[in-house]
């Protein structure tokens, strides 16, 4: 039997948690924060909405594994999610689709003409190297202009040329009706939210949680093998720089009855300064309310204070993250897991997988 210290108790930290204890090790899990969920965390407003204090989560997966993991944990109920996007006074339908390019180009194309227009207006670049060319090569300069310039310059603060070409693939391109977000065949939202999954996920005898309360180095020491799902700059000290993150701050605001009819309203122009408003009771189609919550969400620079969400991986980043990813592999009684501790954009889903995969290597090698 182990000791392991784990740093953060969101789904990497409590998924690795539970399975090591399962295994027969003891767990004692940390947070910074007062409450367990990492940024999945949600809570009921006192007019009952269920709310994603950091930003919504939508769960979706083609990873059976995970979906079967998750499901054990708490009731996932069908949600199918939309987005539409406010853009020089029009709303349009995401990701682009055929609707999309009909209301652009004021058409009635079919499918097949509908590919056949876009083959025409996407420029020829073999291999795209960034995330601009990435979409000039699927989509063409005006719908590029139209969704993605201005969405994204708030969004990451800088030049879609200084991005990779990752971030834009996370969306789909259709030439059909379908204005589903994701193509996975699993999409869904807990019930009762996120937080009672990882309280249920934590909750075995094996398992120690200690909120507020920081893994500190001199704790470290005390335990066979830590798992730190927290910034891997930080882990370090940031002692030769800090990795560049965005954060996002939210201005809530309530209102009576329906606020926008949907879930999330992205705003692609420049000029509006938050990229998006989200209106938490269309998470949770199955509840009704009177009342409504939403969050206007603008992205900025993270500075040491602030929350990190977003690992920024500009091309200048490349050589401290490779200084901090080097050092991490050579720290053979440490574990680092998930999106800050990894420092890479990851949805939950992929989260849970890879904490798996964590988990069962460690349980492989501290086996009695
Ligand atoms: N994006 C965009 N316009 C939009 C929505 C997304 O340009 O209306 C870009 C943006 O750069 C964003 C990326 O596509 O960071 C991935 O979008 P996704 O919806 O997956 O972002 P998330 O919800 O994870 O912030």
């Amino acid at each position: 039997m182990a000791s392991f210290g784990i740093a953060g108790a969101g789904f990497s930290g409590a998924v690795i948690a539970r399975e090591l204890a399962q295994a027969g090790h003891t767990c004692h899990v940390f947070d910074t924060r007062d409450h367990v969920g990492g940024n999945c965390f949600t809570e009921r407003h006192a007019n009952g909405v269920t709310v994603h204090r950091y930003g919504p989560h939508i769960f979706h997966t083609d990873n059976e594994r995970v979906w079967a993991y998750i499901n054990r944990f708490g009731e996932m109920m069908p949600y199918n999610h939309r987005v539409k996007t406010t853009v020089r006074d029009a709303v349009f339908s995401l990701p682009v689709n055929l609707h999309t390019i009909n209301q652009v180009f004021d058409r009635t194309f079919s499918p097949a003409e509908a590919q056949a227009f876009v083959a025409d207006l996407a420029e020829d670049i073999a291999e795209p190297a960034d995330f601009e060319e990435q979409a000039l090569s699927m989509v063409g300069r005006e719908i590029y202009e139209l969704f993605f310039e201005g969405y994204t310059r708030k969004q990451w603060g800088c030049s879609p040329t200084q991005l990779p070409a990752s971030i834009l693939k996370r969306l789909p391109l259709r030439f059909n009706y379908n204005d589903s977000y994701f193509n996975h065949p699993h999409q869904a939202i807990p019930k009762e939210g996120y937080t009672p999954i990882v309280a249920a996920i934590l909750d075995h005898p094996a398992i120690t949680v200690s909120l507020s309360t920081e893994l500190s180095p001199v704790d470290r020491s005390s335990f066979d093998h830590v798992i730190w799902s927290g910034p891997l700059d930080a882990f370090f000290g940031f002692d030769v720089g800090r990795l560049g993150y965005r954060t996002l701050d939210f201005e809530q605001f309530e209102a009576e009855g329906d606020f926008q009819g949907t879930p999330v309203m992205n705003y692609g122009d420049p000029d509006v300064a938050y990229t998006r408003i989200t209106e938490h009771k269309h998470f949770a189609p199955w509840e009704e309310h009177d009342a409504t919550v939403c969050f206007r969400e603008f992205s900025r620079t993270h500075e040491p204070d602030d929350i990190p969400y977003y690992p920024v991986r500009l091309v200048d980043d490349k050589d401290l993250l490779e200084q901090y990813e080097s050092r991490a592999s050579a720290e053979a009684d440490v574990t680092f897991v998930g999106r800050l501790g990894t420092y890479r954009y990851l949805d939950m889903d992929v989260t849970i997988a890879e904490a798996l995969e964590a988990a069962d290597a460690l349980v492989k090698r501290f086996a009695q």
